[in-house]
Parts: structure tokens; sequence; C-alpha cells
């Protein structure tokens, strides 16, 4: 039996009654269910008028709702209820039929539930959905995976309801299957290292000029009209300038500095450290989480450890905003790059097709990392799809090196007077580092070799060898 809805959704919580009324607001008559009937009827009830929806109490009831091929969109918490709702609706689905994963997935469960689904002859979907509840109303940054076959019935549907930017859509194929998740992931770690960069860049600016929140609002505000347009700068500026009711103080002073994470940041420094990717940017802004949070070490090092450090004195406050919002950049610009080096090395690693010029124009929309940089990224990949360095693409190159003294200034004089910048730090090593001619990784070899007969490969001649350290110190080919 075969229903008129275009499209389902299970799983009616925030993210799946937003989508599925994002969904009705375009047309598509909306097959809708969740576990328990309350949040559909509530669903229909309140938001009836969005559009065309068909409820369902029970899972087969929605099942039969939805017009052939099916294409059902579950948004349940991601882990086991996922699972759950998988082996509760495959026995009901028929050949052909789409199964779209649309929640938080981590990479490998996708990869193994599209497997398992190939087996039935059904499609399954992992695909990432950026821009929370507020996204996924009003248009999303949406990555699918699965099987290019898929996104042929599938594709116009979530282009339709993506965000656009310039009449583009912030959706695309992104390649087979745990590939969209994996995308969705590194994305939410970009996302920590620019949140991370823009933490360091505000803090830097307070200890430096002794500048209040409200004023630094106002800094940002500026730089949100320049190169460093984007969400993350523009929320910035207002949480800065918003005061606190009830003290009268600036909110960001009552706020407790332990910030939290939900695990998609540790998912990426995880498979960044499986891929022997370093992601510095990413992993530093992870850990600077875990620092905040660690709470007893805190309190032991606040009470003991000395600071040795100089007063800040800034001499031209221009010239200092200014030099902070240049690191910031140069700062940032290697996140992204370490990120995009990523999704390459996974590529390779999972035998996925991914366009990351494509990547970079469907965050521009919809999601917390859109920016106007994001355009300069697709740029340089379209130059040069193989491009192995983003920073090596002459628009970046030229950027980042207008900004170098700017940025060796930051770093150092953050040093100096004792302001814990990690990502802008780690930002300016890993530079320094991948533009270096020589690094002493030779000399780490040679350890690798005294201690562990690691072997050495040589720079004046093929071939790999060790030597007899403790004996008469012989070369030997391995
Ligand atoms: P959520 O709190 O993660 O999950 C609640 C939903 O899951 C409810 O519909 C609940 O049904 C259902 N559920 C839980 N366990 C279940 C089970 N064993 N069997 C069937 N259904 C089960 O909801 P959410 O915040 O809307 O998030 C949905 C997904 O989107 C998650 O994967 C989340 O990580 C992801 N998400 C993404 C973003 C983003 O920006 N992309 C933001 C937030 C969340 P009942 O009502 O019956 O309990």
């Amino acid at each position: 039996m075969s229903g008129t809805a275009q499209i389902g959704v299970t799983g009616l919580a925030v993210m799946g009654r937003n989508l599925a009324r994002n969904f009705a607001r375009h047309g598509y008559t909306v097959a809708v269910h969740n576990r328990s009937y309350a949040k559909t009827e509530s669903l229909v009830a309140e938001h009836g008028s969005d559009g065309e929806f068909i409820p369902s109490e029970s899972m087969a009831d929605f099942v039969a709702s939805l017009e052939r091929p099916r294409k059902v969109v579950v948004m349940v918490k991601a882990g086991g209820p996922t699972d759950a709702v998988i082996d509760e609706l495959v026995p009901l689905l028929e050949e052909g039929d789409i199964v779209v994963d649309a929640g938080n997935a981590h990479f490998p469960d996708t990869i193994r539930r599209e497997a398992a689904l190939k087996e039935h002859g059904l499609h399954f979907v992992g695909t990432g959905v950026s821009g929370g509840e507020e996204g996924a109303l009003n248009g999303p940054s949406i990555m699918p995976g699965g099987t290019p076959e898929s996104y042929e019935s599938l594709g116009p549907i979530l282009e339709d309801i993506s965000a656009k930017v310039d009449g583009v859509p912030c959706c695309t194929y992104v390649g087979s299957d745990g590939a969209g998740h994996f995308v969705k992931m590194v994305h939410n770690g970009i996302e920590y290292a620019d949140m991370q960069l823009i933490a360091e860049a505000y803090d830097l600016l307070r200890q430096g000029l002794g500048a209040s929140a409200a004023e630094i609002g106002e800094i940002f505000e500026q730089w949100n009209t320049g190169d460093l347009e984007s969400f993350l700068i523009e929320i910035t500026a207002d949480v800065l300038q918003h005061v606190d009711a009830e003290t009268g103080q600036a909110f960001v002073d009552i706020v407790l500095d332990q910030a939290e994470q939900k695990g998609t940041g540790r998912w990426t420094v995880q498979n960044g450290l499986d891929l022997g990717v370093p992601i510095t940017g990413i992993a530093e802004a992870t850990f600077a989480r875990a620092l905040s949070g660690s709470v007893p070490q805190r309190a032991a090092g606040r009470a003991v450890l000395p600071a040795h450090a100089q007063e800040w004195e800034v001499k031209d406050r221009d010239a200092f905003i200014e030099d902070v919002r240049q690191a910031l950049y140069a700062s940032k610009v290697v996140a992204y790059s370490q990120g995009f080096d990523q999704i390459a090395a996974a590529a390779t690693e999972y035998g996925w097709d991914i366009d990351r010029g494509a990547m970079a124009r469907i965050w521009r929309g919809g999601c917390i990392i859109r920016a106007r940089f994001l355009n300069r990224i697709t740029e340089a990949y379209e130059r040069d799809q193989d491009l192995p360095l983003l920073l090596a693409d002459q628009y970046f190159t030229d950027a980042v090196a207008s900004g170098l003294p700017a940025w060796r200034r930051i770093v150092a004089g953050a040093a100096q007077n004792g302001v814990p910048t990690p990502a802008f730090s780690s930002s300016l090593a890993y530079y320094d580092g991948v533009r270096a001619e020589r690094l002493p990784a030779a000399l780490v070899q040679a350890q690798r070799d005294f201690f562990g007969a690691h072997t050495y490969k040589r720079v004046d001649r093929e071939g790999t060898f060790h030597t007899e350290w403790s004996g008469d110190r012989t070369e030997a080919e391995a």
C-alpha cells in the first residue's frame, strides 16, 4: 500500500518538529510520527497551518502514509534510539525506500547502518544538519551522504528546504555512506576552533586594553563589517553588549567560566589522531574547554602558580586592536585549513569523493560557522581541487602573510603577559611548522632509532637504515 505523503519525519522533539514544519512550509505533504503520540498531536495542533501534515500514532500507519519510494527522516536522539527506530522501521519498508538519519550520528555508526540497510535493499542516508532549531525551521545547512541514487530523489527536497545564499542551496551530495556525518563532525570541530579563537581575541582585548565587555562588543561589531564577517562574530558582539538584568553587570561577567561540550569536538580530535592530521586549532579548542572545566586543577594552580608576567602596556590602542584582528584572521585560516585537510585525508581513508569547495559553499548559510570568508575557500578549491594546503592558495598565503607581523606580536605579547592563547599560539606554531624548510623531526627519528631500532631514512640516498648505537655505530641498510 502506498500513501500520499512525499516525506516523513519520525522524532518530533525540537529538531524534528522544526524540520517537519520546514518541509510543510515548502509545500510538501509531511507524514509525522513520534514514539509518544502527544508530540505528534501538539505539532499538528500548534502548527497545522504551516501546511499539510499526516499524523500517525503507529510506525506502521506512518510508513503506510508515505508515497513510494518512501523517504523517512529519522530525527531522534543519536545512538541507541536511532538504532531502535531503524529496527522498527526496516521490516515495514520496501526495496528502494530511503531512510535519512538527520541526527548527530557518529560517522562510524552511519557506515555500519548504511551497510546493514543495503542488505535489505534500502538506502540509508546519514545526513549532517547544522543550524540548530532555528536552522531546522528556516533553512539549515544540509550534508547528506549515502548513495548518489538516493540523492536523485531526495536531494531536490533537501535543497528546497535548505538555507540559500545568493540563491544557491546550502545542501549538496557529500559522498557515500558516512561522508555526510563526517563532514558535519568536522564542521562542528571547526566551530569549536572558531569560537575559541574569538574568545581568545576577546580576552586579549580585555587584558591588553582593559576594555569593558561592551567596548569589545563594539570592536567586534566593527570587525563584522570586514573579512571576519560571520555569524559567530555577530553574536559575539551582541553577547558582549548584553547586560545582566539582575545585577546590571556585563552578561559575560556573570557566566561561570566552564565551557561544556557535547562530544563532536572530541570525535573530531580523535579522528584527527586516527588519520594523523594535525588539527591543532580544533584540538586546542577542545582541550581549552576541558581545562576550563578542570575545577580542582584550576583551584590548585590559581593558589600557587606564579605568573612572572609583565604588565601589558599597550601604547597605541588602535594598532593593538588591528593586531588582534589580523592575528585572529590568520589563526582562523589555519584552523579551517586544518579542517579541510582532515576532510581530504578522510576521503582517501574511507573512499569518499568529497568536493571541499562545495563543502565551504554549503556552510555559507544556515549553520553556525557561516561566514563571508567561506567564499574564498570555495574559490581556492575551484582554482585547484587537489590543493594540498589551503594556506598555500595565493589568496590565503597573501592574506596571512600581510598579518604575520601582527600575529607574531600578539602571540609573543600574550606569552610575555601571561595571557593563555592556546589556539592563537598553536596556529602560529603550525604555520611555522608547515612552512619550515627543515624540522627537528630528524632528531626525533634519530632518537627512535637509538632506543628502539625504528630505522630512519637519509636525505642523501634511498633506503631505510639503522645505526648500531650500542655497538660500533656502523650503519646498515634495514
Ligand atoms: P533529542 O532530545 O535528541 O531526542 C528526543 C527525540 O528522540 C524525541 O522525539 C524522542 O521521542 C526520541 N526518542 C528518544 N529515544 C527514543 C527511542 N528509544 N525510540 C524512539 N524515539 C526515541 O531531540 P532533538 O534535540 O530534537 O535532536 C534530534 C537529533 O538532532 C539528535 O540526534 C540531535 O543530536 C540532533 N541535533 C542537531 C542539532 C543541530 O544543530 N543539527 C541541534 C540539536 C540536536 P519521545 O518524544 O517519545 O521521547
